[in-house]
C-alpha cells in the first residue's frame, strides 16, 4: 500500500514538473496581446479550415479556441454547442454553414480564423473565405484520407495559391492509417505531403507525437474526460527509452531532411556545407525556415497528427500555422501597389443582426480603417458612413478605434453593403487607384477603369433548384420581401426572382438543403412561416441543328409606323452562347438598332421556346436588319426576339438537364442496395473504390432524380454511408425523358 501510494505521488510529481517545463496555456499572453489592437503585420494569419464534412473541423476549432484562452470550457459539436457554428440551423443539424470569422491569439500571433463550410451546397461560402485567407488548414479523417469536399475545397485554395498544412486528425480510430492518408495527400491532391510528425501508439492507444524538427516527444494524458489536454509533456528523444520508437523516428527525420533539401536550394546548400552526412546536428530552426519557404512557395505541405476529440496535437497544430503559414504581407495582392496607403477593403461577409442592424466582416487590404468615418462603396458607387468597428474575438466584440491593413475587422452601419463589395475611403481615393492602375497598363478584362480597382468578387454559379416561396397572408408580403432582400446581400448564391406571368415570388438556390435553410432563417430570424412550392430543376435548353427564320414586323402605333425586317441562322454551338453579325450587316447598323438587336436576342437567350429556360449552346449570326424610317428600338428588339423564337422553334428544342457527380462512401454490406437505388435515378456508376472496409463509390446522377437523397440513403443503410454531391455538367435528356417532362408540365401527368 505504501509503494503504491509513493509510486502514485512520485508519478503525480513528474508529471507537474513536465508540465512546469512545458506548458503551453498562455492565458497571461493572451490578455498583453489582447490590448494590441492592431499587432504587427507579420505576426497576423488569416486563415481557413477546410474540411470534408464530419472530419473534425469545428472539433478542432473549437480546441483552438479553449488552449489559447478564449472559452473556458471544451464546447463539443456533439452537444451543440460550439462558438463558430453560432446559427441555430447549424446547432441543430450539426454542420457549417456560414463563415464566420473569429480572433484569437496565440503565443504573440493574432489568428483571425475564418470558417469554412464543409457541404457541399455551401462551396460558394467557401470560395468567399477563401478569397480572404493567407494560408489554409485542411483537416483530414486519418482512416478516410483525402474525401470528395476537400479535394474541390483544395482546388479553389490552390486557384487562390493559398499555402496550405496538414491535420491528420482522429488518429485515435482504429482504422487511422498514417501511411494511407499520406499516400492519399500525394495521390489524390497531388501535393507534396512533408511529414512533420511521427505517432505515438495506435487506436485508442494514440498518446502523443514525436516532433521531427526537435526531435522531442510530445505526450498527452489519456483520459480525455478528466484531463482537457491543455498541458502535455515534452520530452526530448534521447531521454526515452524506447529503441524501436528512437529508429523510426530516425528514419523518419532523415528522410524530413532529405525532402527539404531536394525541395529548398538554400538549405540543400547549408545541409552539404555545414552538416554533410551529420543529420542529428541539423537545427531545429534551419529546418523551420526552410519548410517555411517551401511552403509559402506551395512546393510542400507540412503535415501534423492528432486527435481534436482527445484533446492531442492541437497545440503543435497552431505553433504550426505561426511557424508555416504566411502573414499578410508575405502575400501578392495586386490592389495594395494601386492604393498604396490608402484604404481598400473587401467586404466579404454580411449578417444581419436584430439590434445592431447589418454587420459586415471586412478584409482589410491597404490604409487605415477607422471608426465613425464615410466609406465609399466602388460596386454600389455609394458613400456609407460606418458607426462602430469591432474585433470578433472568439469570446466577445471589442469596440476599437481603427484598424490596420492585414486585419479582419466587424462594421456595423453599412447599411447597403453586400458580400463581395470593394470598399474604399472616397470617391477620390478609388479614381487615384484607378489612375494608377491605368498608367501601369493594368485594366481588368478591359472592362474600364473603375473595375480594374475593384477586389475581384465571388463568381456565383447559377443556381440549379427553384420553387415558388408564399407568405401565409398578403399582409406579410412586405415583410417578406424585406427579409428575402436581407438574405440576398448575405448570400449572393441565393436569387430572389417574380414569376412575370403569375406575379409569384420565386426562390433560385444551390440545392435542397440550402433552399430549406433559407426558409429556415425566415423563420427564425424574421418570424415569418413561409409555404414553398415543389422544388423544380433549373434545366437548360439548347438546339438540335441549324435553322433560319425571317420575320417583318409592321405596326402602327398612334401616328407613327414601324417597320422591321429581320433574318436570322441559329446553330448549335459550343457551351456559352455567342452572338455574330454578318459582316455587312454590321457596317450598316447605326448603334441604336445594333444595340436593340442584341436586347432582342438577349431577352431570347434567357427563356427558351420549349418550357421557358435559359438557352445555351446556341450561336446566333444575324443576316439582315432593315428598318424604315422611324422605327423605334424596342419594336426592332421585339421583332428580332418574335424571329429567333420562330428560329429556335425550326432548330429542334432539346432541354438539358444538371447532372450531379455523386460520391458515396458506404459499407460493403449495403454497397448493392444503394447500387440498385441509384439504376433507378438514371444513375451511372464510373468507379467502385475500395477504402478500408468501405466502398467508395463514384457516379453521375441526374439532379431531378436527388430530391430527398440524404434521407433515402440514411434509411438504406441504417445511416452508415455518407454521401456528396456537386454540379458536373449539363446533358442533353434521352427523347423519352424529355417527352415525359413537357408532358407533365403541361399537365398531361
Ligand atoms: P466537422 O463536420 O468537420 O466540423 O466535424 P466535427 O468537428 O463536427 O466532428 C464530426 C464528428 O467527429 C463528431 O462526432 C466528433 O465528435 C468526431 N470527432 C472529431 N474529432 C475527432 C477525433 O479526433 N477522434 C474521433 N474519434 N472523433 C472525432
Amino acid at each position: 500500500m505504501f509503494w503504491e501510494i509513493s509510486r502514485a505521488v512520485l508519478q503525480y510529481r513528474r508529471w507537474s514538473c513536465f508540465l512546469k517545463r512545458n506548458h503551453s496555456f498562455l492565458p497571461d499572453d493572451v490578455k498583453s496581446l489582447r490590448s494590441v489592437v492592431n499587432p504587427d503585420v507579420s505576426k497576423i494569419r488569416n486563415i481557413g479550415i477546410m474540411a470534408h464534412i464530419d472530419a473534425g473541423k469545428t472539433t478542432t476549432t473549437e480546441r483552438m479556441l479553449y488552449y489559447s484562452g478564449y472559452t473556458r470550457a471544451l464546447g463539443d459539436v456533439d452537444d451543440g454547442d460550439t462558438v463558430t457554428d453560432f446559427m441555430a440551423q447549424e446547432r441543430e443539424r450539426g454542420i457549417t454553414i456560414q463563415s464566420a470569422a473569429v480572433t484569437f491569439d496565440w503565443k504573440g500571433h493574432r489568428f483571425n480564423l475564418i470558417d469554412t463550410p464543409g457541404h457541399v451546397d455551401f462551396t460558394l461560402e467557401v470560395e468567399r473565405a477563401l478569397r480572404v485567407l493567407d494560408g489554409a488548414v485542411a483537416v483530414f479523417d486519418a482512416s478516410a484520407g483525402v474525401e470528395a469536399q476537400t479535394l474541390t475545397v483544395w482546388r479553389q485554395a490552390e486557384k487562390h495559391h493559398i499555402p496550405c498544412v496538414c491535420f491528420l486528425n482522429k488518429m485515435d480510430k482504429p482504422a487511422a492509417n498514417l501511411s494511407f492518408s499520406i499516400e492519399s495527400i500525394r495521390q489524390k491532391l497531388k501535393a507534396n505531403p512533408v511529414l512533420l510528425q511521427i505517432p505515438v501508439g495506435r487506436g485508442k492507444n494514440f498518446s502523443g507525437v514525436v516532433d521531427l524538427l526537435t526531435n522531442q516527444r510530445l505526450t498527452w494524458k489519456m483520459n480525455k474526460r478528466e484531463d482537457d489536454g491543455r498541458f502535455f509533456a515534452a520530452k526530448p528523444l534521447s531521454e526515452v527509452k524506447e529503441p524501436e520508437l528512437m529508429e523510426e523516428v530516425r528514419q523518419a527525420r532523415a528522410a524530413l531532411i532529405e525532402q527539404v533539401a531536394d525541395l529548398d536550394d538554400d538549405f540543400a546548400e547549408v545541409l552539404l556545407t555545414d552538416f554533410g552526412d551529420n543529420f542529428d546536428a541539423v537545427p531545429s530552426i534551419k529546418l523551420q525556415e526552410a519548410l517555411r519557404r517551401i511552403t509559402l512557395a506551395r512546393k510542400g505541405v507540412p503535415v501534423l497528427c492528432g486527435s481534436s476529440l482527445h484533446n492531442k496535437g492541437v497545440q503543435p497544430l497552431l505553433d504550426a500555422i505561426a511557424a508555416f503559414l504566411p502573414a499578410p504581407d508575405e502575400r501578392p495582392h495586386a490592389l495594395v501597389r494601386w492604393y498604396k496607403d490608402d484604404l481598400c477593403a473587401l467586404a466579404f461577409k454580411v449578417l444581419h443582426d436584430k439590434q445592431r442592424g447589418p454587420l459586415v466582416f471586412l478584409r482589410i487590404y491597404s490604409g487605415t480603417l477607422k471608426a465613425q468615418t464615410a466609406l465609399h462603396n466602388i460596386n454600389r458607387n455609394s458613400t456609407e458612413r460606418m458607426s462602430r468597428l469591432l474585433v470578433p474575438f472568439a469570446d466577445q466584440h471589442v469596440e476599437i478605434t481603427s484598424m490596420t491593413a492585414g486585419n479582419i475587422a466587424l462594421t456595423v452601419g453599412l447599411k447597403q453593403t453586400v458580400t463581395g463589395d470593394t470598399i474604399v475611403s472616397s470617391k477620390a481615393s478609388a479614381a487615384a487607384a484607378a489612375r494608377r492602375a491605368h498608367n501601369e497598363g493594368k485594366t481588368s478584362k478591359g472592362r474600364g477603369q473603375q473595375t480594374s480597382v475593384v477586389l475581384s468578387g465571388v463568381e456565383v454559379p447559377d443556381p440549379v433548384f427553384f420553387c415558388t416561396i408564399e407568405p401565409p397572408t398578403m399582409a406579410k408580403q412586405a415583410d417578406l420581401e424585406n427579409a428575402l432582400n436581407n438574405l440576398q446581400r448575405e448570400d449572393p448564391s441565393l436569387k430572389v426572382r417574380l414569376d412575370p406571368d403569375s406575379g409569384q415570388t420565386i426562390l433560385c438556390g444551390m440545392g435542397e438543403l440550402h433552399i430549406e435553410i433559407i426558409q429556415d432563417r425566415i423563420r427564425r430570424e424574421y418570424g415569418i412561416e413561409t409555404h414553398l412550392g415543389p422544388l423544380q430543376v433549373a434545366y437548360r435548353e439548347t438546339i438540335l441543328h441549324e435553322a433560319s427564320a425571317t420575320d417583318t414586323l409592321d405596326r402602327t402605333v398612334g401616328e407613327r409606323r414601324h417597320v422591321v425586317t429581320v433574318e436570322l441562322v441559329v446553330q448549335p454551338g459550343d457551351e456559352s452562347s455567342q452572338v455574330a453579325f454578318v459582316e455587312d450587316a454590321a457596317g450598316m447598323l447605326s448603334d441604336s438598332v445594333r444595340e436593340a438587336v442584341e436586347n432582342g436576342l438577349h431577352s431570347s437567350y434567357l427563356q427558351g421556346p420549349l418550357l421557358g429556360y435559359p438557352v445555351q449552346g446556341v450561336s446566333t449570326r444575324i443576316q439582315s436588319v432593315n428598318t424604315e424610317p422611324g422605327t423605334s428600338p424596342a419594336m426592332v428588339s421585339a421583332c428580332v426576339s418574335r424571329c429567333m423564337l420562330k428560329a429556335l422553334r425550326l432548330a429542334g428544342g432539346q432541354l438539358l438537364e444538371p447532372i450531379m457527380s455523386l460520391e458515396v462512401t458506404v459499407e460493403e454490406e449495403h454497397l448493392g442496395t444503394v447500387l440498385a437505388d441509384l439504376a433507378q435515378r438514371r444513375g451511372t456508376v464510373r468507379d467502385i473504390q475500395s477504402r478500408h472496409d468501405n466502398k467508395v463509390l463514384l457516379a453521375s446522377v441526374p439532379l431531378a432524380e436527388t430530391r430527398g437523397y440524404s434521407t433515402i440513403l440514411r434509411t438504406l443503410t441504417s445511416g452508415k454511408a455518407t454521401f456528396s454531391l456537386e454540379l458536373d455538367t449539363y446533358e442533353a435528356m434521352s427523347t423519352q425523358d424529355q417527352n415525359v417532362l413537357l408532358r407533365r408540365t403541361a399537365g398531361f401527368l
